[in-house]
């Protein structure tokens, strides 16, 4: 095994970029990934963002596709052969920023397609002829619909945040997406957990794909600090600004449960003096770009947001998480705190548990297999509160509580949960929908797909669903009809050392 990227036999280009990138050793994820998927095999990583797993499929695949290099102008000569699928927006367009940084030596080109903005500039570099497409799946059906872009000559295809992706619905979508590519091809997926619809999926669509978990695939980072503070409604914006403080932090990001939550929290700490920046579902793409390079820029402080608009955000050496609100699903609790301690920086989490939060708690300690430590947070000034318990914590004048906050946070959560999922109609806005509803809803799609047999074990004759309507190619036994068994052929790279 190797650690370093030197050793992989990538091409000039593509090691030069590496190099440029400052990457002086692999993660995990890449050290074992890249060398399977360099041999053409099928992957089923276990991995979260924040790990270097774009790199850990970008890279070999960009390696294969070298030999298709041109410098021709000719679209022709640019047919679509590596397609990229993710849940949303902010991640597609993180990842082909990264695939552009790994491709930028090479004649090799990339683009990215999603929901929620005009089509025709995406049609026109979709026209141009692109090597590596990255899109969300709604707004990709869009452009196949709409004879944009061809990928009968797809040779690999990324489903990248697979749970994700099923979580939201995208499931028919993918269904379809996969329908229109050649059925011989190399299929990777990652998935930050691989529940039973994610193995599912993998055995209609991967062929003997190698299995790669590069931790245990609900662990939370082992680089960060976890604290989880009793904290009273009422105490919680007192305790950020305390917390910011004491440990010297620069910028946060700053976890709420609600769209209103998150508007009100920023507009809250913004009269606090803090430079805050709300990210919910009801902002727009341009204003959550706007947001997030500010972030960048450092000319904003704390990134007010749900779990829905943080999924995925690639900023890099965020101090610090704070989770306001614990969330109603322990795995945003993990993918929460993936946004701090990346790529072995050290990072901080820290949640504010609210009496009633006790349930949410045991179930992250559940899931990420740790017994959590509930502490006391002791105030600097003097302003006296009531704490969890309900005692006051100075003795001297009591401060009551589930009047400011909470208050609205339980009208909030109310609201969420009482707002009936609508149809699945209208793609580019189906994520944000997601915020609407409790997230342990979310977790369990409705799918005539997940009604069904797979094939392996369906009865003889009965088709999968994705291929009822249209034609179905036999299934050979062991394989699924979806893919081709891929031509024996002899490992076209070596890995030294
Ligand atoms: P990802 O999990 O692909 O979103 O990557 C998370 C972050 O880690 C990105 O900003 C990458 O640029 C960075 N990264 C990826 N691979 C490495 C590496 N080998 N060394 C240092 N940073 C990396």
């Amino acid at each position: 095994m190797t650690s370093s990227f030197s050793n992989l036999g990538l091409s000039e280009p593509l090691a030069r970029a590496v190099l440029e990138m400052g990457y002086e050793t692999m993660t995990p994820i890449q050290e074992q990934a890249i060398p399977v998927v360099l041999q053409g095999k099928d992957v089923m990583g276990a991995a979260q963002t924040g790990t270097g797993k774009t790199a850990a499929f970008a890279l070999p695949l960009l390696q294969r596709m070298m030999k298709h290099e041109n410098a021709s102008t000719s679209p022709a000569r640019h047919p679509v052969r590596a397609l990229v699928l993710l849940p949303t927006r902010e991640l597609a367009v993180q990842v082909a920023q990264q695939v552009e940084l790994y491709a930028k030596y090479t004649n090799l080109r990339s683009t990215v397609v999603f929901g929620g903005m005009d089509m025709k500039p995406q049609t026109l570099e979709l026209k141009k002829g692109v090597e590596v497409l990255v899109a969300t799946p709604g707004r990709l059906l869009d452009h196949i619909e709409a004879k944009n872009t061809v990928l009968n000559q797809v040779e690999y295809v990324v489903l990248d945040e697979a749970d994700r992706m099923l979580d939201i619905g995208f499931l028919p979508d993918l269904q379809r997406i996969l329908s229109y590519l050649p059925k011989q091809r190399i299929t990777l997926l990652f998935s930050a957990t691989f529940s039973n619809e994610i193995k599912r999926l993998a055995s209609s669509y991967l062929q003997d794909p190698v299995t790669i978990e590069v931790a245990r695939s609900n662990a939370a980072a082992s680089t960060v600090e976890q604290h989880f503070y009793s904290v009273g409604a009422d105490d919680k914006r007192r305790a950020l600004h305390q917390i910011l403080k004491a440990r010297e932090l620069r910028q946060a990001f700053v976890f709420v449960n609600s769209k209103l939550g998150c508007a009100r929290l920023a507009r809250s700490l913004e009269r606090e003096g803090l430079k805050t920046t709300a990210l919910h579902g009801d902002k727009s793409q341009d204003e959550r770009l706007k947001a997030l390079e500010a972030f960048k820029q450092g000319e904003v402080d704390l990134l007010v947001c749900t779990d829905v608009a943080a999924r995925g955000l690639d900023i890099k050496d965020v101090p610090a998480v704070f989770n306001f609100d614990v969330p109603f699903n322990a795995e945003d609790y993990v993918h929460r705190i993936g946004r701090t301690g990346r790529a072995g920086a050290s990072g901080l989490a820290v949640s504010f548990v609210a009496s009633s939060d006790q349930r949410l708690v045991a179930d992250i300690e559940k899931l990420i297999n740790t017994k959590v430590e509930i502490e006391p947070l002791e105030f600097d000034d003097e302003r006296p509160r009531i704490s969890e318990q309900g005692r006051i914590n100075d003795g001297r004048r009591m401060y009551r509580e589930g009047a400011g906050d909470e208050g609205a946070m339980a009208e909030s959560r109310t609201n969420e949960v009482a707002r009936p999922p609508r149809e699945r109609q209208d793609r580019p806005e189906r994520r944000e929908r997601r915020e609407h509803l409790p997230h342990r809803q979310a977790h369990a799609p409705r799918d005539p797909f997940f009604d069904l047999p797979y094939e392996s074990n369906a009865a003889p004759g009965a088709q999968p669903v994705w291929e009822a309507a249209g034609k179905t190619v036999p299934a050979r036994s062991g394989v699924s009809a979806n893919i081709k068994p891929k031509k024996k052929v002899a490992a076209l790279f070596k890995i030294a050392g």
